[in-house]
């Protein structure tokens, strides 16, 4: 590598680890956030599923209050039945059986709600259950934080330092491409793989090679404008990305 590009390196490094500092510091956050989301959505179910039972229970009140209407006609129809004070006896005999067919089906009726409200109690305690395990996470993920953010901002702070110094070391030509190169998002320093550039694959003419080998040249990248730090066999690269993954 060139001589000049060592505190290229050496403040690209610095970058690196702000910005892996900065997503650090955000998913950390995220985590909070999606746990409190989770939290919400499960207090959300608790008050829907009680909404639910809530009227699930009117309705049964309201039939049993019916059922209780019907029961008391009949009783009424047959104690006039039994004491022969009906003219037409069987109007009703029919009447009463209107009555039991109607008790039935508000039998059914008070059935069906009954097991509406069992279903809802244990989806109850399912909702209450997602809700302690996101109470839980979202502890951990606060505690997490509360752990890990003061370092975070104390490496932060030295880096910021120590960034701006090595940002003002470099040679005012070479602080404005890396600004720009870091602006579009480059990798800054690439090597020559297999003669081309390992970021845009642009390939390097051989003399272009021959001097990024020797590393007595500064030379960029003619297709990303990223510096040349050394030329490397493609199969050389292939193992340096099988020891880092
Ligand atoms: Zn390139």
């Amino acid at each position: 590598m060139h001589l000049e590009l060592l505190p290229v390196a050496a403040l690209l490094r610095m970058d690196t680890e702000l910005d892996g500092l900065k997503r650090e510091a955000a998913e950390l956050s995220a985590k909070v956030e999606r746990a409190k989301a989770r939290v919400q959505a499960a207090e959300a179910e608790v008050q829907r599923v009680d909404a639910e039972a809530k009227a699930c229970a009117e309705r049964q009140a309201a039939v049993e209050k019916q059922r209780k209407v019907a029961a008391e006609r009949g009783r009424n129809l047959k104690a006039q039945l039994e004491a022969g004070a009906l003219m037409d006896y069987a109007a009703a005999l029919h009447q009463q059986e209107t009555l039991a067919a109607q008790i039935n089906s508000l039998d059914d009726a008070i059935l069906a709600e009954m097991e509406a409200a069992d279903t809802l109690v244990s989806a109850r305690a399912e909702a209450v259950e997602r809700k302690g395990i996101a109470e839980a996470w979202l502890r951990d993920s606060l505690e997490g934080q509360r752990r890990r953010r003061p370092d975070l901002e104390l490496r932060h702070k030295e880096l910021v330092v120590a960034r701006r110094e090595q940002h003002g070391q470099l040679r005012a030509e070479l602080r404005r491409a890396y600004d720009e190169l870091r602006d579009r998002k480059k990798p800054i320093l690439v090597a020559l793989v297999g003669g081309a550039c390992a970021h845009c694959r642009f390939s390097a003419p051989p003399q272009v090679i021959h001097d990024v080998q020797l590393g007595q040249k500064l030379l960029t990248c003619r297709g990303c404008g990223c510096w040349l730090t050394g030329v490397d066999e493609p199969d050389e690269a292939e193992d340096a990305e099988e020891d880092a993954g």
